[in-house]
This record gives structure tokens, sequence and C-alpha cells, in this order.
């Protein structure tokens, strides 16, 4: 079956008690179980161990990802938590791509640096720099691709490859591009993580996050953590995340499109110094990103000749574009990653990896793209 067709129908079976077309939002704590003898007989014990709306999304993903199964989570950041702690003990070591989302690095650097875990943050579109910065007691390498906000892409096979000879789990954050253009688990990786809360939702609505595994082991391993330390979904946000699932592929495709016609128009644009897109020619690793996934999205960043300045008055003057974190909904925002997602980025760090002072991101949603293109212009007039 195409991808359109499962997005639509995978996980989703009419409900046997009322034929209900929409699997409903079970909103309970618990189930009564038909006897001692007969318990778990139905699946079900306790909400934080499994509720079968979260479960029929967690069946739409791992099809949707050609994986053997999937934990949903209450946020994307309690995903990528969950994958950590699934395969990290005191004394490993982890290697995590150079740019990523800044929580992401945060959780590294803030939290878990607390409990003896180490961390390498590497150049992954290097792959001589990530097989140089392996060691002994290396157990995870965390791949973000394309990365938050740089858009900088890594080879998920050469790394997966590199993962394997040392025996470590590679883990591939694919929120930017979800299944629908990237399948990390076919390109070798063992999980791939989601912030649901972008794409899959689609419309501003819900926080979320989910790992899809691509052996039982890893999805076990993912599974207890996610049990132990209680980060599920709730189903109200399950049911949403499912209903924005089965536009995904649709919405995706033209949200790409008009992130397209937006980077061309602006790469040749007078006042614009630069613009980053993966479909660009001029986009650094413009080749891996056309072989690697099979569309480039609809996140960018451009710097407006000015620098700062010149990019905060756009951003606080244009319209249509909402000046707002979160990515990947119908809605077109703008955010500025310095002062945003990414302000718990130390400066120096930022520069190492080019968040450059200047840099304005954009994910583009799915209005008129003419309109998008009159609104960057008039506001690009006023700087
Ligand atoms: N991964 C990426 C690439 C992100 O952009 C984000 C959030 O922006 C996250 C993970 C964290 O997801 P959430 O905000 O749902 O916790």
């Amino acid at each position: 079956m195409g991808f359109s067709t499962k997005q639509i129908h995978a996980g989703v079976t009419p409900d046997p008690l009322t034929g209900s077309i929409l699997t409903p939002i079970y909103q309970t704590t618990t189930y009564v179980q038909p006897s001692v003898d007969g318990y778990l007989s139905k699946g079900y014990t306790y909400s934080r161990s499994g509720n079968p709306t979260v479960r029929a999304l967690e069946l739409k993903l791992t099809d949707l990802e050609g994986g053997v199964d999937c934990s949903c989570f209450g946020t994307g950041m309690a995903a990528v938590q969950g994958v950590m702690l699934a395969f990290l003990n005191a004394g490993d070591h982890a290697i995590i791509s150079d740019v990523a989302y800044g929580g992401t690095y945060r959780l590294c650097t803030k939290v878990l640096s607390r409990f003896g875990v180490e961390f390498t943050f590497v150049d992954g579109s290097n792959l001589d720099e990530v097989a140089a910065a392996v060691r002994d007691n290396t157990k995870l390498f965390l791949t973000e691709t394309p990365a938050n906000p740089t858009m900088k892409c890594s080879d998920i096979a050469g790394i997966s490859a590199i993962a394997k000879k040392a025996g470590a789990v590679h883990a591939v954050d694919n929120t930017f591009l979800t299944p629908y253009y990237q399948r990390p688990l076919e390109l070798g990786a063992d999980v791939s993580i989601y912030s649901t809360t972008k794409y899959m939702d689609g419309h501003n609505a819900t926080v979320g996050g989910a790992v899809v595994s691509a052996t039982q082991e890893h999805h076990e391993a993912v599974r207890f953590i996610q049990n132990s330390t209680g980060s599920i979904m709730s189903p109200q946000v399950a049911w949403l995340t499912s209903q924005g699932c089965k536009t995904m592929a649709l919405r995706l495709d033209a949200q790409s499109a008009n992130a397209m016609a937006i980077a061309e128009h602006l790469e040749a644009h007078p006042k614009v110094e630069q613009v980053c897109y993966p479909g660009l020619k001029s986009f650094a690793q413009h080749e891996l990103a056309s072989t690697q996934a099979s569309g480039y999205g609809a996140m960018l960043w451009f710097e407006v000749k000015g620098g700062l300045a010149a990019g905060k008055k756009l951003m606080d003057n244009i319209e249509v574009f909402s000046l707002a974190e979160n990515l990947g909904s119908v809605e077109s925002l703008i955010t500025h990653p310095v002062t945003m997602t990414h302000a718990d980025v130390e400066e120096a760090e930022r520069k190492r990896v080019g968040i450059i002072d200047g840099l304005v991101r954009v994910s583009v949603g799915l209005e008129d793209v003419e309109d998008l293109i009159e609104a960057l212009d008039e506001a690009l007039e006023q700087v």
C-alpha cells in the first residue's frame, strides 16, 4: 500500500462496540479485568502502560515508518529523553549532531551530564569527524538531519555504519522530514525520533513525541523507560495527532512547494544576504539532501542584508507569518532561533556551528504562496 493510503487507514479499525469509523478517545485510567487468571487478556491494565487511542497512533506510525513498533510520548523532548535513558548508563558516551534542537543540546549538557554521561558534539556532515569521536564507551549516536535551525544534513547510512561498527545504537531525529520524505530505519538507523508536535499534528494543536524502533529489542528498551518514567501521550493528543497524520503527505508536498518558491524568490532578492534551503542548488549538501530523502521539506532560513538589526525589524513587522516558536503546521511561522528556540545554546557554541545572530528561520505553511511572498516583500521593503 502507498503512503497516502497507510496514513489514513493504518492502525485504525472500526470500533467493535459501535462501528465508529474513528478510534474513540478512551478517556480512562484503568481497565476492568475479567478474572484474576484472565488478567491482561484484553491487552490493557492501566493507561500509563497502554491506552487504545494512543495505541492506534503507535500502530499508524509503525506502519508509516516500516518499523517493528512505536512508543508515543508526551512531547518530542520526552521521546529524545526516552531514547537517551534507554541506551545510556552512567559512564557511557554519546555522539550528538553539533547542530540540533536547542532542547536536545540542553538535555545533554545540563541534565544527563549530571548523571555521568559524556557527550561529544560533532559535525554530522563530516563522517571522518564522526568516526574520530568514537570511544570504547560510545553507546549512542543521535543525528538530527536536516538539523534545527541551520538545515545541515548528515549522512544517515554513513553514520549508521560507524555506529554498527562501534556496537552503538543510532537514533535519528527525523522531525523535519517525517517518514514521508526520509526513512532512517531503511538507511540503517535503529530508531527514529519525532516531535509529533510538528508535521504529524500539523495544526498547532498538540504537543507530542514518538519513537519508532527497527527491532523488538530496541522497542522494549524504550517502552520500559517510558512506563518507568511515565512519559506518556494523552488519549486526546493521540486522537488529534492521528487525524493530523491522515493529511501529512498532502500538507508536506504543498508546504514544500511553497518553501521552494519562497527560497528561490528570496535568493534573487536584493535585500537578502543568503538563503538556506536544501532544495536550492546553492545549498552546501544539496546532493546528499536529494539522494537521502525524497523531498526537501518546508523549513528554510535566510539572512537579511544588515544582519541582526534588519532581521529583527523584518520579524517584528511581517504580516501573515506569525512570530512564534514551533514549526511544521499549516500556519507560516517566523522565528529568531538565537533569542527563541536556541537561546540555551552558549554564544560560542552557536557561532561555532553556524547559528548566526541574523538567522531568520521560516516554517512555511499552507497559505497561498503569492500572499507569503507579498508579505515577505513588504517586510523587506521596510528594513
Ligand atoms: N526535535 C526537533 C528537531 C525539534 O525541532 C523539536 C522542537 O522544536 C523537538 C525535537 C522537541 O519537540 P517538543 O517541542 O515536542 O518537545
